[in-house]
């Protein structure tokens, strides 16, 4: 639309093509027309859509007619307004979870990425970047640094120092584990594996879920199958069937086809906020296509 002087037209046409208003609203709106080809071309289209209205409706009011335009126009509004909003979350959701993904650094002997010192027993551990750590098991640490897109963008460069044991907990060893497939690296302590070195593997969860939410997809299908002469009944089912379908979409955004991960907890995390804005396009979709009213 060009400006708001359109709008407003396109606010009267309804009315126009009724012909119920006054004649100065009328010039205004001619006036317009004359030089506006979109507008003219919505009031066609608006006069197509009457036509065929009208005989529907046999002999129902104008005024009704004018009601029911109306409201169409409103659910059109907010239809839009809601489609809008929930395509807008799936793209914040999606460029946060690129942006933030982490990329590990992986442990090069020659180059110092970690320093470990050891004041009086409290180990302080320092680095650039972002940080996982965690317990293995009492007194053995795992510690990963990873990058990410959004710090590579804004060119952060997090120089951190932190104590794995703040309350002087024993800290037998830690590892640092570069989550691509190598051997995890003792940066502190002794391994207390005798002769072996230990290989962090990504983590396989999502897998699991992922061939659920396909079985699942297929039960449900199956039963619509079984259902479709019960519509009330196919469409509570049609409803949750779109909760896998949502998921596994959700998903294949995030993950792509490789489900295997090293951060598969940040990963489900982000996939189960997805799957919300996802649900609601299938939902909204769906409901307008069982409405009544044309959008
Ligand atoms: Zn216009």
């Amino acid at each position: 639309m060009k400006n708001r002087e359109c709008s407003i037209v396109r606010d009267i046409l309804p009315l126009y093509v009724e012909n119920v208003i006054s004649d100065d609203t009328k010039q205004f709106v001619d006036e317009h027309l004359s030089h506006c080809a979109e507008c003219k071309n919505e009031l066609d289209l608006s006069q197509t859509d009457i036509s065929v209205k009208k005989n529907f409706a046999g002999n129902n009011s104008d005024v009704k007619v004018i009601k029911k335009i109306g409201s169409d126009i409103k659910k059109k509004r907010v239809f839009t307004g809601v489609i809008s909003a929930v395509i807008a979350a799936i793209v914040v959701i999606l460029s946060f979870a690129y942006l933030t993904a982490p990329e590990y650094l992986p442990y090069v002997k020659s180059f110092d990425i970690i320093s470990v010192k050891d004041n009086n027993g409290f180990i302080t551990l320092s680095f650039a970047g972002e940080y996982e750590i965690y317990q293995r098991e009492q007194g053995v640490y795992d510690i990963s640094i990873y990058n990410t897109t959004w710090n590579k963008i804004f060119n952060i460069d997090k120089k951190q120092d932190i104590t794995v044991n703040p309350n002087g907990e024993t800290v037998n060893t830690i590892y640092y584990v570069s989550n691509d497939g190598q051997e995890d690296k003792v940066i502190y302590g002794k391994n207390p594996i005798n002769n072996g070195g230990v290989v962090t593997l990504p983590r396989l969860f999502l897998n699991y879920y992922f061939v659920i939410a396909i079985l699942f997809a297929l039960v449900l299908t199956m039963l619509i199958v079984i259902f479709r002469e019960k519509e009330k009944i196919k469409d509570i089912i049609v409803k949750v069937l779109f909760i896998p379908i949502s998921y596994i979409i959700s998903h294949i955004m995030i993950k792509g086809w490789n489900a295997t991960s090293y951060s598969a907890t940040r990963d489900f995390y982000l996939i189960l906020l997805l799957v919300m804005p996802i649900y609601s396009l299938f939902y909204i979709l769906y409901k307008k296509k069982h409405s009544k009213f044309r959008y």
